[in-house]
């Protein structure tokens, strides 16, 4: 299956500006998880393949893309976000198939990609170094250089958003990209490096490599050719990531999910915060590292929030990704079947909604009925590990410290919002909170293309996004000039 209208073929990986097929030829079925059927066949690719796709970025960066100027870069990335956005309607519809993602889901992904392309060409050549005061006779300043060989292991849950964020950022600052997408989901990874091909990025600039984690991944990862590694995913796969770059010592950023919880308390608006204390927990099917899984809700709200909450579940409707329902299935059968293990140790529990898989969604799609839990303890592993499907809890606190308490309670701390009209309290906990963005009175989900993401703890470390993104893919130079 050709990828229309690109014309690509999933079975080939781009490297040096040419699409072929990977080394060993050997290829693996992509599962269309609306339905279990294969989509078509993508390339394997393994560490010959990833040698080549390294050489070529070497190339490119020593090359023509390495001695491209900022607003040449920022001109290459605006086209690509143009291209993107004149594709929209079909890399939504591969998104879609690929991950299960409702088509409306998978339409905004594609806009948040533009955005990271245009933020980022408009971002670059505004990002300065410094003159620093010092010594008589002395000019010093500083220099924003970037790294060279930029590896981008991508997941299945928002390929084009992380692409956008992780590889926009790279591009943007002259580095030269391989990335992986994941097994599970790569075919709007390889529709972009087809895009970024024809905006003119020069050959060798980005290289697209399918293929498993443990083959094509790993060796990206302890390939001593990679200057930069950007990881995003589990927390057991960043380990081992973290480890490789340990090896060869090169930074490395890593987001790797979270538990992250909103905090209602008796004087905030509950129907303002309705919409969003349920879509930060369903939306991609709670497949989302920013995911809002613990809802913590102050007593004297909390039969009103509870009784509110399970009636939009009792309205959530699950179905094909083509149905474009408020949940779409799980990305795989696997997928699913860690999330009805989660469902299985929640058994103890009072769960107080469930919405409905439609009856003629196929029996072969990755389905879960999105649930609610309340009364849950917070130290229960429903409230404590990262669940990655449509399952959320909701806890009980009686005053602000011990909301706090809960709220940081986790060895994650990626995202949090405090719902409140009290604006000393928000001052207090945006503080306070363990957690790499705080929202008041909102919840992004990740926010926008222009806030800086990243977490602490298990949620990992460098931030993504926003102009932090430019400075993690440069590394700093300061220049002492002596001239008397
Ligand atoms: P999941 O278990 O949900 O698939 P992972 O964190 O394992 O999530 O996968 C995210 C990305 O990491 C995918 O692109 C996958 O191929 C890649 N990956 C998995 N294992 C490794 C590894 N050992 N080294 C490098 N990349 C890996």
């Amino acid at each position: 299956m050709p990828i229309r209208p690109l014309d690509i073929d999933p079975t080939h990986c781009l490297i040096g500006g040419k699409w072929a097929p990977c080394d060993s030829g050997k290829t693996m079925p992509l599962i269309n998880p609306s339905d279990g059927s294969a989509l078509c066949d993508i390339a394997l690719g393994g560490a010959t393949d990833i040698d080549r796709a390294v050489a070529a970025a070497r190339a490119a960066f020593d090359g023509p893309w390495g001695r491209a100027t900022a607003v040449e870069r920022g001109r290459v990335l605006q086209k690509i976000g143009a291209l993107v956005l004149e594709n929209i309607d079909e890399l939504a519809k591969l998104e879609a198939l690929d991950v299960g993602k409702p088509l409306t889901q998978a339409r905004a992904d594609v806009v948040a990609l533009a955005r990271y392309m245009e933020f980022y060409a408009g971002a670059v050549d505004k990002l300065h170094g410094q003159t620093i005061p010092y010594l008589d006779g002395y000019t010093v300043y500083t220099l924003r250089e970037p790294h060279g060989v930029t590896g981008h292991i991508i997941p299945w849950n928002y390929p084009m958003q992380i692409i956008g964020r992780s590889v926009g950022a790279a591009l943007a600052t002259g580095n030269a990209a391989v990335l992986k997408p994941a097994e599970e989901a790569c075919l709007t990874a390889l529709a972009f490096g087809e895009l970024a091909r024809r905006a003119g990025l020069p050959d060798g600039a980005l290289n697209v490599v399918s293929g498993t984690g443990a083959e094509a991944g790993a060796a990206l990862t302890s390939h001593a050719g990679v200057n930069h590694i950007s990881f995003t995913g589990s927390v057991g796969t960043g380990r081992l990531i973290q480890q490789a770059a340990a090896h060869n010592v090169v930074p490395v950023t890593l987001e790797l999910g979270g538990k992250s919880p909103q905090l209602v308390f008796d004087d905030a608006d509950i129907d303002a915060a309705l919409p969003f204390l349920v879509n930060a927990g369903i939306q991609n099917a709670g497949q989302t590292c920013s995911a809002s899984s613990r809802i913590l809700v102050q007593r004297g709200v909390y039969d009103e929030v509870v009784g509110k909450m399970a009636e939009r579940y009792g309205a959530l409707r699950a179905g094909p990704a083509m149905a474009d329902l408020a949940v779409g299935p799980l990305v795989s059968q696997r997928q699913k079947e860690i999330v009805e293990g989660f469902l299985a140790k929640g058994a103890d529990l009072n769960k107080i909604a469930k919405g409905e898989v439609i009856p003629d969604a196929p029996s072969g799609g990755a389905y879960v009925a999105p649930s609610l839990f309340e009364g849950v303890s917070p130290d229960h592993t429903l409230a404590q590990d990262e669940i990655f499907g449509p399952v959320q809890v909701i806890i009980p606190f009686d005053d602000e410290a011990e909301a706090l308490a809960i709220a940081n309670g986790t060895a994650f701390g990626l995202v949090a919002s405090v719902w409140s009209r009290d604006g000393a309290r928000q001052m207090r906990l945006a503080r306070a909170l363990r957690s790499g963005q705080v929202f008041l009175n909102n919840y992004g989900a990740g926010g926008g293309v222009e806030l800086p993401f990243g977490g602490s703890g298990l949620s990992g470390h460098g931030r993504e996004k926003g102009f932090e993104a430019l400075y993690g893919f440069t590394s700093l130079k300061t220049v002492a000039a002596y001239h008397g």
